[in-house]
């Protein structure tokens, strides 16, 4: 399973190369619709009655970019309508939660008899067990699966998770970033295992709390507790995935430094080349190199 800090940097390197081509493709239509008045229905009416194929093509590509751009707008907005929803909603429910205090500090308590524990806020994550949980679990399991889910808050991984899904909803464009996020949760979920059991809790104990939250059928990724078990686990990012990532990156890019040359203004020329650069770099990475080499360099990154 590659390591969790990689695989979220990579999402994060993929969701700036195409954000660049986002900010690309907003400058060049922002321009095309303040200097020249080529708004969408202005440009329609181009491609029907155009003289010559250069102004068809010119109204194509403008049509295209003002398309990214507000799709990307439009369902980054509302990811990001989502998820404060669903985290005001979550916060309301948990209002009635009591505090306990155990060995890894304070923890709330809801009121539930099915086996649940879970971290949630944004900004000040919490730890939360159920009474089920409470009641179903042995001390060392309570221990280590409290040590389990005090990583995802020091972590902080709803915000990173909920960033990530805002993303993954903006760059509509870039199909990889759902998948990745997929993967990232999945090694989230190892990564705090792994550090439960650094902090010195039992591996059995972590397994047996687990097993005991499937069988209340909180559907686990069944790969934890084989991993916990000792099984060698082998999960690949496919290249396929990275490569026509890199594709679609550059062909945005493209676009949009086709569109920054159209009416000649050096301004826009420049600040095409200077978004450009980067992300073309972001490209050429995620083509050259292979995944795994990536995740690897990725993870040791700032690490
Ligand atoms: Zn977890």
């Amino acid at each position: 399973m590659p390591r969790a800090a990689g695989l979220y940097r990579l999402h994060a390197v993929i969701a700036f190369g195409g954000i660049l081509g986002v900010l690309l493709a907003l400058l060049v239509a922002l321009d095309a619709a303040m200097t020249h008045d080529q708004s969408p229905g202005a440009l329609v009416s181009t491609m029907g009655s155009s003289p010559t194929m250069t102004s068809d093509t010119t109204a194509a590509l403008l049509l295209t970019l003002g398309a990214v751009v507000s799709c990307s707008l439009g369902l980054g907005l509302r990811a990001l309508w989502v998820e404060c929803l669903s985290h005001w909603r979550a916060s309301r429910l948990l209002q009635s939660s009591s505090s306990i205090t155990t060995a890894i500090g304070a923890v709330r308590v809801i009121a539930d008899d099915q086996p649940r524990a879970f971290c949630h806020g944004l900004l000040g994550p919490r730890v939360y067990i159920s009474s089920g949980a409470l009641h179903a679990l042995t001390p060392p399991e309570l221990a280590a699966l409290l040590a389990h889910e005090q990583h995802h808050a020091r972590r902080r991984d709803p915000l990173r998770f909920a960033l990530a899904r805002i993303l993954g909803g903006a760059l509509f464009f870039l199909p990889v970033l759902p998948r990745l996020l997929d993967r990232y949760g999945d090694a989230a979920e190892i990564a705090a295992d792994e550090a439960a059991i650094a902090g010195g809790q039992d591996v059995a104990a972590l397994a047996a709390a687990l097993l005991t939250f499937e069988e209340s059928g909180a559907g686990l990724h069944p790969d934890r507790v084989d991993r916990l078990l000792g099984e060698h686990i082998e999960s690949r990012i496919p290249t396929a995935w990275v490569r026509s990532t890199a594709v679609i990156i550059v062909t945005i890019i493209g676009l949009g430094l086709a569109g920054s040359t159209l009416d000649g203004h050096e301004y826009l020329l420049l600040a095409g080349l200077l978004v450009a650069g980067p992300a073309l770099l972001v490209a050429i990475a995620l083509a050259l190199a292979s995944p795994v080499n990536l995740l690897d360099g990725l993870s040791r990154w700032a690490a």
